[in-house]
């Protein structure tokens, strides 16, 4: 299969992120909370897609939505009566009164840095060094740089995240650390009149999992809006995996732009866009415009309606609750055991391991934890049946509401053959 694949597919994948060392693993399909290769293994699925499926596969509410609209016209390009009721319903989710929507995390962050550079007449945009926020020009900035390219803390250099960047575009990016707020007053300051907006994970989750300090989030808005600059929350991860709304609902800090995807669709590919008043008026009267070919498709939309009412409402938080307390509790169970400094980082469904006893409150505090940790933990999962993100220390696990105590009880029992290597280490 991946020699076929090589011959065709251009890395033998179809996405350079689905090659983990040493290669790919080709899936058959999924059932409730296990994904099954094509060798015949079946894992306990807690990679999630990066994230997305936290409906688990095969929801039965998921399965009926989408037949349905299957059967009905999957693509008109024209709006669908369910874009309307899943609006109202963000809307009440996140506090902003109007939404768009596109087919991935990468146009939504996209369509607000573009907004926010529109409404401003303003070309530079705040960036935080080491969260990701999709493959276009714009965000593709110190997204994970190495140890060596990263420059003084307070002041992080630009780093490419990808080939095919050009500097013109990343001499309009600001990098500044997490969590210091100091930092973004300074980059005001020295830019006076030309910063357009922020954007940032409000709780880091490509490094790991780091949430934003108390007063954090409001002292961004608040400084945002005095040099008259937006505020945008890639809320792309963190959206309905932390909470019914996000990290907005959990700080109760309304930005004025949020991003969502991953989880949205309930398994089918998603996006959202939400804003305030005042930077959506500028899409409803054409300064700007938002379009996209498969933007609010039927499929999807029926497919997120689904998913907003039947899988992500309020038993299925309690229950994800419920399965991450026992995850946090057996992690830690076995962290006291073998004496390690470790902490378990869990919030709402997702949860890592921060592989060292130092705070992490930033990126380059994050470059300190060694990775080997979660590479190996990454391994034993794996060979234990439990399928995770790679990148061991960088991604976290997704519960969904298909897992069982089981499910987690055998993350934890693999955990622990973890620990008892690293005790006596
Ligand atoms: N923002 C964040 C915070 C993400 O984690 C990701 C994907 N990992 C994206 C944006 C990009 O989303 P997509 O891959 O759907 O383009």
């Amino acid at each position: 299969m991946i020699a076929d694949a090589a011959r065709s597919l251009a890395g033998g994948a179809t996405s350079n992120w689905q090659i983990a060392q040493p290669q790919a693993v080709w899936m058959s399909h999924g059932q409730g909370s296990h994904v099954f290769d094509v060798d015949g293994n079946e894992y306990v699925d807690m990679h999630g897609g990066y994230g997305a499926a936290i409906a688990g596969h095969g929801h039965p509410a998921i399965v009926e939505a989408v037949s349905r609209q299957v059967a009905r016209g999957t693509h008109f390009a024209q709006p669908t009566e369910d874009a309307i009721w899943v609006a109202e319903e963000l809307k009440r989710r996140f506090g902003l009164p109007l939404w768009r929507f596109a087919n991935s995390g990468t146009e939504a962050t996209m369509d607000a840095i573009h907004l926010m550079r529109a409404l401003t007449e303003r070309d530079l945009v705040i960036k935080v060094e080491g969260c990701y926020h999709g493959h276009h020009d714009s965000v593709q900035v110190s997204v994970l740089p190495e140890p060596e390219d990263v420059g003084p803390a307070d002041a992080p250099h630009n780093v490419p995240g990808n080939s095919g960047i050009p500097g013109a575009i990343m001499d309009l990016i600001v990098v500044v650390p997490f969590n210091d707020l100091g930092a973004v007053e300074r980059a005001l300051a020295t830019h006076r009149g030309r910063i357009a907006g922020m954007i940032l994970e409000p709780i880091m989750m490509n490094a790991g999992i780091i949430p934003p300090e108390d007063g954090y989030l409001a002292g961004l808005k608040e400084l945002l809006h005095a040099e008259g600059a937006y505020l945008t929350f890639d809320e792309v991860k963190t959206g309905f995996t932390t909470g019914p709304a996000g990290a907005t609902g959990r700080y109760g800090v309304t930005p004025d732009i949020v991003c969502l995807a991953k989880a949205l669709g309930g398994g089918i590919s998603v996006a959202a866009i939400g804003g305030i008043e005042e930077v959506m008026s500028a899409i409803a009267d054409g300064r700007y415009e938002q379009v996209g070919t498969f933007n609010g498709n039927p499929l999807a939309m029926a497919a997120t309606r689904a998913n907003l009412t039947h899988v992500i409402n309020s038993a299925g938080y309690a229950r994800l609750d419920a399965l991450a307390t026992l995850a946090k509790k057996g992690f830690e169970r076995h962290i006291a055991a073998a004496g390690l400094p470790w902490r378990v980082v869990s919030v709402g469904a997702k949860g890592c391991v921060a592989f060292t006893g130092s705070p992490v409150r930033n990126y380059r505090d994050f470059l300190e934890v060694d990775d080997r940790w979660g590479n190996l933990h990454w391994l034993l999962q794996h060979n234990g049946g439990v399928f995770l993100p790679p990148w061991g220390k960088v991604e976290q696990w997704l519960l969904s509401v298909q897992h069982t105590d089981a499910d987690v009880e055998l993350l934890i029992a693999n955990f622990g053959k973890l620990t008892e290597v690293a005790g006596h280490h």
